[in-house]
């Protein structure tokens, strides 16, 4: 019973967050109900053993920690991470075009979706604006179209005729603008659009000055199978593991047993390879965990002893075995849903887990009662990477790759086993508590 309702949890979870901002604001939510504190980065912070706490950094990256009791310097801090975005479409600035009356959106392609998936779903939109306040304070806030906005229809198989031998192939510049109305001739589509967002907002299209806009699936989480035993959403890759290791640390009797400092840090922008100031390939959280440490200790070395008294679980999803596709997956290294955590293995580190790192989570595994897979690329075939080798080469500090085994990662419509996400949480609130 508590297993499915982990992945109805989960599942609510990715229906409120349709876009990485949206992701955070749930999170926020979620941990103040558990009475952590908001720390801003420009003001001093004054942190307690015990206190539970959480930095934003632009909206779509958090880090939320618990101080433990020890002593930093000797504790160290018990890192899992994963990421808030997921591969789709973006809104391009001027976007909003008219041809034969048909108003339509343009986007770029955001990291690496599967493009034929987002035809003929229910589309929408959700971000954040910024904005002139009533004061004309700039301020932002984020927006969500609940309503299906935008489509993408294919064309009919009665003039794509190669569909199912070629597979279904779409332009980039060409062949993804959305469409959103039928305009009339004294109907202009940017002011239409803006004036779409603003109400949507509930702001005055004067007010509006600039916004990001990622396009979502309004289609609701489901399970499925003959026992319900998997689950269907968009953007499982990677709320998925935010959620579980969220779950994990908000346990009670992790949150009041914490020995070490427990820290949950979730980055946007690991879809594009992580290289800015919020992602896991920027400072934000090597600055809070020195600030950390700043706060609890006046010795230098301090901050350097406690990291090397550390451990990251960078938590992404992984990939499932198929059966109707047994030729993409190396014989030995098929994982399957609903047979547990994936460690995840590649000699040119493109997951940072190594032998040490590996035998430390399967014991956490063994700990916990929680099955465990291993799982390797094959070598014909590019290796996709994550958060892991990128924060643990900042930090400097010990890692593991692990994640979820789950189908079609960066279609709009993911799935994945309900066994699995339940396990992952388990073994999360083991290595909180080791
Ligand atoms: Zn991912």
């Amino acid at each position: 019973m508590i297993v499915q309702q982990h992945a109805q949890r989960l599942l609510d979870f990715i229906d409120t967050s349709p876009s990485p901002w949206h992701a955070v604001d749930s999170i926020e939510k979620t941990i103040q109900a558990s009475q952590f504190i908001r720390l801003d980065e420009s003001s001093k912070w004054q942190l307690q053993a015990g206190g539970r706490y959480y930095v934003i950094r632009d909206d779509s990256s958090i880090v939320a920690f618990v101080m433990g009791d020890g002593i930093l310097a000797e504790s160290g801090f018990r890192i899992v991470g994963a990421h808030t975005d997921s591969p789709g479409f973006r809104i391009r600035p001027n976007g909003a075009t008219v041809s034969d009356g048909m108003a339509r959106l343009g986007v770029e392609i955001y990291g690496g979706p599967i493009l034929a998936t987002f035809t003929d779903r229910d589309l929408s939109l959700a971000g954040r604006i910024s904005f002139l306040d009533d004061g004309k304070q700039l301020t932002h806030k984020l927006v969500c179209f609940d309503e299906p906005l935008l489509r993408l229809p294919n064309l009919a198989i009665h003039m794509n005729r190669g569909v199912n031998e070629d597979g279904l192939k779409l332009h980039k510049q060409n062949e993804l603008p959305l469409l959103f109305a039928q305009l009339t001739a004294e109907q202009l589509p940017k002011p239409y659009f803006l004036e779409l967002l603003a109400r949507a907002a509930d702001l005055d299209t004067t007010q509006i000055l600039s916004w990001d806009l990622a396009v979502y699936d309004t289609q609701k989480g489901t399970f499925w199978g003959a026992n319900r035993e998997f689950y269907a959403n968009s953007q499982i890759d990677n709320l998925a593991s935010c959620h579980a290791a969220l779950q994990a640390l908000l346990d009670n009797v992790v949150l009041d047993s914490a020995h070490s400092t427990l820290v949950c840090a979730f980055f946007d922008h690991e879809e594009i390879g992580s290289e800015s100031h919020i992602g896991a390939g920027g400072s934000f959280l090597a600055d809070v965990l020195q600030r950390i440490d700043i706060a609890t200790s006046t010795e230098r070395e301090d901050h350097a002893r406690a990291l090397a008294q550390s451990f990251l679980i960078s938590a992404d999803m992984a990939h499932a075995y198929q059966p109707n596709f047994p030729a993409a997956y190396d014989a030995d290294h098929r994982v399957f849903v609903n047979k547990g955590p994936v460690i995840k293995s590649n000699a040119n580190r493109r997951y940072s887990s190594e032998s040490v790192s590996i035998a430390r989570f399967i014991q956490w595994c063994e700990e916990a009662g929680v099955p465990y897979q291993r799982y390797s690329h094959r070598s014909d075939l590019p290796c996709g990477s994550t958060i892991g080798p990128i924060a643990s080469a900042k930090l400097g500090i010990r890692s593991v790759d692990v994640g979820c085994p789950m189908w079609a990662m960066h279609s709009v419509r993911e799935s994945a086993g309900v066994l699995d996400h339940d396990y992952m949480i388990r073994v999360l609130q083991q290595f909180f508590c080791d």
